[in-house]
């Protein structure tokens, strides 16, 4: 999902920029680089400030306009420093991560970036949903273009992780029985004890306790539980039928002794 998130830079005119940019982009799990118009083509300044990052600026597309770069996306999220010319939805470095994260799932998302010398028009500043900036020292809050496409990136590849973590997480916890089934399991357990005769129901001692203990140190998941909870009702089922069978035995014992007086 990392590599579908567009980042696009707008009118770049140091070919170092772009070089740069890759890197930070490869070294944070993003790939997809859009250069609209850039001042000069990368060049050999490009590839030596990329460095490992070759690939992601190799397969960089180049566009004559944004509009063509950002076309396709359901999101597109500008970046600025200047926070007060326009009043335009404003999101934090945080929120946009998270933003583009969560909609990168149903369409292509991009990030745009402007020009070292004067970041993206009003008009370039329009054509986007959201704006958002890095809340930087007031008194000089420019960064370098890629300084701060490290920055969003990283924002980025934070929030990715922390949500990739919390669905583990939440699968773990998913297999694990809650706290009311590990406790009719309990019940469950004590009560075929008791009728296979092994807990007196007058001397139970700390057999349960014991059992519960273990329990407790083995951690058995949800589906271990269940073949639990089975072995204790084909218990219960086969004393069912001993019990059906003493009974009768008993009926035909008592029907005998009846005949014979
Ligand atoms: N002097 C320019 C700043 C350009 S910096 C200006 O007046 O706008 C180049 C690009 O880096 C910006 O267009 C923006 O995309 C990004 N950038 C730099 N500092 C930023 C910040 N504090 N918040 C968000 N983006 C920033």
């Amino acid at each position: 999902m990392l590599e579908a998130i567009r980042i696009v830079l707008v009118n770049t005119t140091h070919t170092g920029n772009i070089g740069s940019t890759a890197r930070a982009m490869k070294t944070m799990g993003l790939s997809s680089l859009y250069l609209v118009g850039p001042k000069t083509a990368p060049d050999g300044k490009s590839s030596a400030l990329a460095a490992g990052a070759g690939d992601v600026l190799g397969k960089a597309t180049i566009v004559d306009t944004l509009e063509e770069a950002i076309g396709d996306c359901g999101l597109v999220i500008g970046t600025s420093m200047r926070t007060k010319t326009l009043s335009w939805p404003m999101l934090s470095t945080r929120e946009t991560a998270a933003k583009l994260n969560t909609e990168v799932q149903h369409h292509p998302v991009a990030l745009v970036f402007g020009r070292e010398s004067n970041g993206l028009s009003n008009d370039e500043l329009r054509m986007c949903h959201f704006h958002t900036f890095i809340e930087a020292n007031p008194d000089y809050s420019s960064l370098n273009l890629a300084a701060a496409v490290q920055t969003f990136c990283y924002e980025i590849r934070m929030d990715y992780l922390a949500t990739e973590r919390a669905n583990i997480q939440a699968q773990i916890e998913n297999e694990y029985p809650l706290a009311h089934d590990l406790a009719r399991f309990y019940v469950h357990l004590e009560s075929t004890l008791e009728k296979t005769r092994f807990i007196r129901k007058s001397h139970p001692g700390l057999v349960m306790e014991k059992l519960k203990r273990l329990f407790n140190r083995a951690r058995p998941e949800a589906l271990e539980l269940n073949i639990l909870r089975g072995i204790l009702a084909s218990i219960d089922k086969q004393h069912q039928k001993l019990v059906t069978l003493e009974q009768s035995d008993n009926d035909e014992q008592t029907k005998d002794s009846v005949t014979q007086k």
